[in-house]
């Protein structure tokens, strides 16, 4: 068992320097590429004007394959059959095929992917590093708040947390009341939940505390799913009204492993834990070329998933983008530490600009701390709608003590704000405490205006 070595779940890749896990990684790529070939019909259609017996000197030959787009997961999935619901990246016969997971499908109609039991252990495992780094152990009472068991942080999550030994509490599905209460009679030491019931939790703790009379037990708290915990706000927001300084941000993919990165105890960036079973590199989203890993670096994440059977992934644009906040750890952990800056999904385009509404609410929440809440809404016209010629429309939320008469000059510094530091023009709307919804999963910053 790796897991009693104590400070990480598996102390020798975590700890050889990256270099190395590179070069084992593209051993492990060049070996697995027939493979998967053999059996991804979507994959050997992509692949078709690759030599048959590629050699990958190193993870940096990666480039002589081409991207796998969401686009080629849509349309091989489009073409399922009765004998492959999958589709044409279905890689194995059915009945090998022990679980089907959903992605979320907050963009359009969700994609499905397979697990074999092989797939599984690699999930399993992939993700239990993920707890670990993030500091969850064997005795911690883990209460998992995601409702959806069929979705990437769901059944996959569970696994991970009972394959460190921790005791799941299933929590998520229940209405919200109920969640707390039963957190506080299990002592839940731990729990997982999304960066938004993070915020609503920290609200209500000490409420569900008064009624249950039962102290609170819980030390450790995993946030994820959005960005939004690089804010020094919000991360003070949710230690605060819980009571703990244990607080680690996690990020995965569900097309890929659905946790891959999380915080360890520096607090500076999340490492990525899924080397065992993934490769990692970081691209210019506009021209697709291979940026170097090294701090200060920004791109996009294109993930290799080396190790799977069912639904194979080769260099898949994760649409995610990424600061590279450093190499190496005083943890003694390898391997890149970042932040996630925004998804190209949410990214709208202001006047030809590329503009991230996090960059907006995250500017909000450092500048105007104390006065507005760190939460935002941008309106949209239409769901298709993502260029703007007019100034963006943005709903913000006064914190407890601003009174209503303040609310215009805060929108007036927040639209000067907003256009000095981001050069975007916003048209702000302050409204008062409490009005902007608070969603158990997550918060989506921009929303659609109703007629
Ligand atoms: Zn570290």
């Amino acid at each position: 068992m790796t897991a009693s070595a104590g400070l990480y779940w598996n102390p020798e890749l975590e700890t050889l320097p990256w270099p190395e896990v590179e070069r084992w990684q593209a051993q492990q790529i060049e070996r697995a590429l027939p493979a998967i070939r053999r059996r991804s019909a979507m994959y050997r259609e992509l692949h078709e004007a690759l030599p048959e017996d590629l050699r990958l000197a190193s993870l940096a030959d990666l480039d002589r394959l081409p991207f796998t787009l969401k686009e080629h997961v849509r349309a091989a999935q489009d073409a399922a059959s009765d004998d492959a619901p999958l589709g044409r990246n279905q890689g194995v016969p059915l009945r090998e095929i022990v679980q089907a997971l959903s992605s979320s499908g907050t963009t359009g109609k969700p994609l499905y992917y397979g697990l074999t039991r092989h797939d599984c252990e690699v999930f399993a495992d992939a993700i239990a590093n993920t707890w670990y780094t993030a500091g969850l152990r064997a005795e911690d009472v883990v209460a998992h708040l995601v409702g959806l068991p069929m979705v990437a942080g769901g059944l996959p999550y569970a696994d991970g947390f009972r394959r460190i030994g921790a005791t799941l509490c299933w929590l998520g599905g229940f209405p919200t009341d109920r969640i707390l209460r039963e957190m506080r009679r299990l002592r839940c030491t731990a729990l997982l939940a999304t960066t938004s019931f993070g915020l609503y939790l920290s609200e209500q703790w000490e409420a569900v505390g008064q009624e249950t009379g039962v102290p609170s037990r819980l030390a450790k708290v995993v946030c994820g799913g959005e960005p939004g915990l690089n804010q020094p706000e919000i991360r003070h927001r949710i230690t605060e009204g819980l009571s703990i300084t244990h607080l680690r941000e996690c990020m995965g993919l569900g097309d890929v492993i659905s946790g891959m990165w999380s915080e360890c105890e520096a607090h500076e960036g999340m490492h990525f834990n899924a080397q065992k079973h993934v490769a990692i590199e970081l691209i210019d989203p506009a021209s697709g070329e291979v940026l170097p890993w090294r701090q200060g670096a920004t791109g996009e994440i294109v993930y290799t998933a080396f190790d799977r059977e069912a639904t194979p992934m080769v260099r898949y644009r994760s649409r995610d983008h990424a600061l590279v906040v450093g190499m190496g750890c005083s943890c003694g952990r390898t391997s890149p530490r970042i932040r996630c800056i925004g998804r190209t999904d949410d990214m709208l385009i202001y006047k030809g600009m590329n503009v991230f509404p996090t960059a907006i609410r995250d500017l909000v929440a450092s500048r105007f701390a104390g006065h507005i809440e760190p939460m935002l809404r941008i309106w949209k016209a239409r769901r298709e709608q993502v260029r703007f010629d007019d100034p963006l429309p943005v709903d913000v939320e006064a914190a407890a003590g601003l009174p209503a008469h303040r609310y215009a000059e805060f929108a007036h510094a927040i639209e000067n704000e907003v256009r000095s530091q981001c050069q975007v023009r916003v048209q702000v709307s302050v409204q008062p405490p409490g009005s902007l919804p608070r969603g158990v999963y997550k918060n989506a910053l921009v929303v659609v205006r109703e007629n």
